[in-house]
């Protein structure tokens, strides 16, 4: 036994603990797998400094999590021999916030974001307030803890000893009286199997189960015609009257270690033996999502260098996805031979590609790289460059499916056009994921816009606008609809700046704003061209009296041919701005 210096909440824990309990999370059942969570990444990092100093492991060489349930004393007890926590970490990651305080300025602007996101399953971890979810359940908690670098210390919201630890952390929750259920052997085992099947290191509950068991019986006299109707169910076979040995099923009572999780990493199975709920579920407790992943990519990938990776794309963006403040992600999670190395690999993918959840198991990095060197590692190089290739493939595949894409589009769209900017290698597969709506079609790719052009049309014909809606009551696409073309709508500023670079022309055709000059058609005629000089002359002096009064505002005046019913519309210039320019200039000096 080891007695504790007492650190003590400071009040302001007690406060996020308040709102934690209140709004981030929605059932109290989510403590388990949070501290299943932190046990698991306590074991992940003892066995990465293992790789480097094998004695590490030798104050317990067993990786494992053991779960205790004690009706008696309404006390749950979740043990690791993870990597422990020093004097210091337990002050500093378990009795203060400093940690969740430092992503914020001051502690009004954290309540707030905490208040305001509080559906937001990516905030728990961003703040790393996951230990505190315990006290959904707890009336108070202990906490004992051995580094291999410190003496063993005790945290705890209330007094008590502590049992002696090799190494690793143990968690007592003196559960509150509306909490005893998770006393019950029952709802643990369907907790543990529900959110952390997945985890990596062996999960042990100490169980009392019932089992059954045939057991030989002596051999009785058979006895009289008896006309009882009880039933006896656990005899198997009670009607025999030969002399043979009975055997009877009887009930036992045993306490034992259970093992509640397979821990065979996932990936490492074949694709084919993993169910689409599986996935779900290991996306879910892996990623720590609410749902599961919209499409994910599983595979090996062999020759010149062999690993193993799943991608996810996840059911929602990430925080301030694609923003100039996106957080640094950890959405990529290496191991090598099964051990996990690290999540901080930054800018490892393209930040288009910041909102993919990779798992990647190298079977060729060495075990003792260390993470600075890794970053340069050539073999990094190329499970980059195949993550990109196969998520460019799953999106390709994806996009094959009508519905899942339209939901995947509405939350990623910038991600495409993005990395048309960003990743220029790409850009044959990324054109292909653009889609927008139109004149006839809501939802259509350039491809099949191009397929549907009329015979001799020489340019994709598009329009910029803030929205749909303005976009198909302007007048000069009236004009185009008339004639039987169809145009698109590009909505979105980052459209316009891809008509400008990288998007100029798709499929050799040359993308054309409706409203601005160089806008052609395919079955422009000499009679056409006749008679537009014929009209241009006859309203000359209209158009110079009109050029006159107007000066101020526009360049050229000139009698069109494209309007229907529109008497007249303002263009800009091949090299104007677009109106979608235009506005950002005017909200700018506005
Ligand atoms: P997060 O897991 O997101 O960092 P938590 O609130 O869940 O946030 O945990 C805070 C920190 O406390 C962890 O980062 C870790 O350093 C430490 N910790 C929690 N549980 C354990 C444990 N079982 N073993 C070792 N360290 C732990
Ligand atoms: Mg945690």
């Amino acid at each position: 036994k080891t007695s504790g210096e007492n650190f003590k909440f400071e009040t302001e824990v007690h406060r996020v603990m308040n709102i934690i309990i209140n709004s981030l999370y929605k059932t109290k059942d989510v403590f388990l797998r949070e501290l299943i969570s932190n046990a698991s990444d306590a074991l992940d990092k003892i066995r990465f400094l293992s790789l480097t100093n094998s004695t590490e492991l030798e104050s317990n060489p067993d990786l494992k999590i053991t779960i205790v349930a004690d009706k008696k004393t309404g006390t749950l007890t979740i043990t690791d021999t993870g990597v422990g926590m020093t004097k210091a970490n337990l002050r500093d990651n378990l009795g203060t916030i400093a940690k969740a305080r430092a992503a914020c300025s001051g502690t009004a602007d954290f309540m707030k974001k905490l208040e305001r996101n509080s559906t937001s399953s990516d905030l728990i971890g961003q703040f790393g307030v996951g230990f505190y979810s315990v006290f959904l359940v707890a009336e108070s908690v202990t906490v004992i803890s051995k580094h291999n670098s410190d003496a063993q210390y005790i945290w705890e919201s209330s007094s008590e000893n502590g049992n002696t630890l090799g190494r690793g952390t143990q968690i007592i929750i003196h559960l509150k009286p509306d909490s005893l259920e998770f006393t019950d052997d029952e709802r643990l085992r369907k907790l543990v199997r529900k959110h952390s099947q997945f985890i990596n290191f062996p999960i042990y509950l100490w169980s009392i189960r019932t089992i059954e068991e045939e057991v030989e019986e002596p051999v009785e006299e058979p006895k009289p015609e008896s006309d009882s109707d009880e039933t006896v169910e656990d005899v198997t076979d009670a009607d025999t009257t030969t002399a043979e040995p009975k055997t009877k099923t009887v009930e036992r009572r045993i306490a034992d270690w259970e093992l509640l999780n397979q821990h065979k990493p996932i990936w490492t199975r074949p694709p084919s033996s993993v169910t689409e709920e599986e996935y779900g579920e290991f996306y879910k407790s892996f990623f720590r999502d609410t749902l599961p992943a919209l499409a994910h990519s599983h595979f090996k990938a062999e020759g010149d260098t062999e690993f193993r990776a799943i991608i996810f794309v996840p059911p929602n963006p990430p925080y301030k996805f694609l923003q100039p403040d996106e957080p640094q992600g950890k959405n990529v999670r290496l191991f090598v031979r099964r051990v996990f190395i690290t999540d901080e690999l930054s800018n490892f993918l393209p930040r288009w590609l910041s909102f993919i959840r990779v798992v990647v198991d190298s079977d060729d990095l060495p075990l003792n790289v260390s993470r600075e060197t890794l970053q340069k590692n050539s073999l990094l190089k190329l499970i980059r460059k195949k993550l990109i290739g196969k998520t460019l493939d799953m999106l390709s595949k994806l996009a094959e499916n009508d519905e899942l894409y339209r939901k995947f589009y509405k939350s990623y769209r910038m991600a495409i056009k993005f990395g048309l900017v960003e990743t220029k290698s790409a850009h044959k597969k990324l054109v292909r994921l653009l889609r927008y709506e139109s004149t006839t079609h809501d939802f259509t790719s350039l491809e099949d816009y191009v397929g549907r052009m009329k015979k001799n049309q020489p340019q994709i014909y598009y329009i910029s606008a803030p929205d749909a809606e303005t976009a198909r009551n302007s007048p000069v696409v009236e004009t185009l609809v008339a004639r039987g073309y169809e145009v698109l709508f590009l909505v979105d500023p980052a459209d316009e700046h891809l008509v400008q670079g990288d998007l100029k022309t798709f499929m050799g055709k040359p993308m054309q704003h409706v409203g601005r000059t160089g806008l052609k058609f395919g079955d422009e005629d000499e009679k056409t061209a006749a008679r537009e000089t014929e009209l241009a002359t006859k309203f000359r002096p209209l158009t110079d009296w009109l050029r006159e009064k107007l000066s101020t505002w526009v360049d050229k005046v000139r009698v069109s041919m494209q309007l229907t019913t529109s008497p007249a519309a303002v263009l800009s210039g091949e090299h104007g701005l677009s109106p979608s320019q235009e506005r950002l200039y005017s909200a700018q000096l506005g």
